[in-house]
């Protein structure tokens, strides 16, 4: 079966403007909690503020939820809330977390969501790492200028993220043109390493960087259009190429219609991807 794959979601449908803070009043880590649940519970007009805080405060006592790239991700499961609401807050000079990468935390999401919610949560928290890993949205989160400004700064970088790769996909399908067989057959090659090169960079321990100047030199000889397709997938669905067996892709493991198999199978002069998907896809 295909693995659960976490959606994407704009961050700004449960985050309200009056919840974001561009600069927190607090200094300390405990402080800050306070002030942010507090904010949260206020202006949402919420019940049961109390036992949130204690949950927020219990659980960081036990685990930080600073994740590293200066992002922290305080939470609770507060019974009797209707949906997920987040109150985000900015620390220009950083707090001191004790987060995974002992960095300082320059923005916060505090989230409280209701025990039915929990994928929803999940995917929450996805989307946040996964948008503000990238360290110029970081630094255009840490650039806004009002706190009016961070919720659009939000709003646009998640709307970035989620614009649909089935469109891309879509786009590939109605105009491959990418040339001879032999240019079609080298991307492929290309797309292939690309990919291996970025899944050993992900668990080396050593050697990191002529790892990285070998995925940019391969970056660089690659149909931009592929690669920004390529890229799209392997943000939010890696692995971003995948073999076709027995007429099933390998990444959705949906079947591919049979007429359209038979065209994958012949056209080698073009690059394919999966309609389910949309991932790349090559005959094995
Ligand atoms: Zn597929």
């Amino acid at each position: 079966m295909a693995p659960k794959e976490k959606r994407l979601m704009l961050l700004t449908k449960f985050v309200t403007e009056n919840c974001v803070l561009p600069e927190l009043g607090s200094r300390n880590k405990a402080d800050v909690l306070k002030e942010l649940t507090h904010v949260l519970f206020e202006r949402r007009n919420l019940k049961g503020v109390g036992p949130a805080l204690d949950q927020i405060m219990a659980r960081e006592t036990t685990e930080s939820t600073g994740i590293g790239h200066g992002i922290a991700v305080p939470h609770a499961r507060v019974s009797g809330l209707k949906n997920l609401c987040c109150a985000v807050a900015r620390s220009k000079e950083g707090l001191d977390f004790l987060a995974v990468d002992r960095n300082p935390v320059h923005i916060i999401f505090l989230i409280c969501y209701p025990p039915t919610q929990q994928t929803t949560y999940l995917n929450f928290i996805a989307t946040v790492s996964k948008l503000l890993r990238d360290e110029a949205h970081l630094q255009a989160m840490l650039d806004a200028e009002s706190g009016e400004d961070m919720f659009s700064v939000l709003t646009e970088l998640s709307e970035g993220l989620m614009e649909p790769e089935a469109e891309y996909a879509k786009k590939l399908e109605e105009n491959p043109g990418f040339g001879t067989m032999q240019d079609a057959h080298a991307d492929l090659m290309l797309l292939a390493r690309l990919q291996l090169c970025q899944e050993m960079y992900e668990t080396a321990r050593t050697g990191k960087r002529a790892i990285k100047q070998r995925i940019e030199n391969i970056r660089m000889l690659i149909t931009p259009r592929l690669l920004k397709h390529y890229d799209r997938v392997m943000a939010s669905r890696a692995p971003a190429l995948v073999p076709v067996e027995g007429d099933t892709c390998q990444g959705c493991f949906m079947k591919l219609p049979s007429q359209y198999a038979q065209i994958v199978r012949q056209d080698t002069d073009h690059i394919h991807t999966c309609k389910n998907c949309s991932r790349f896809i090559y005959m094995v």
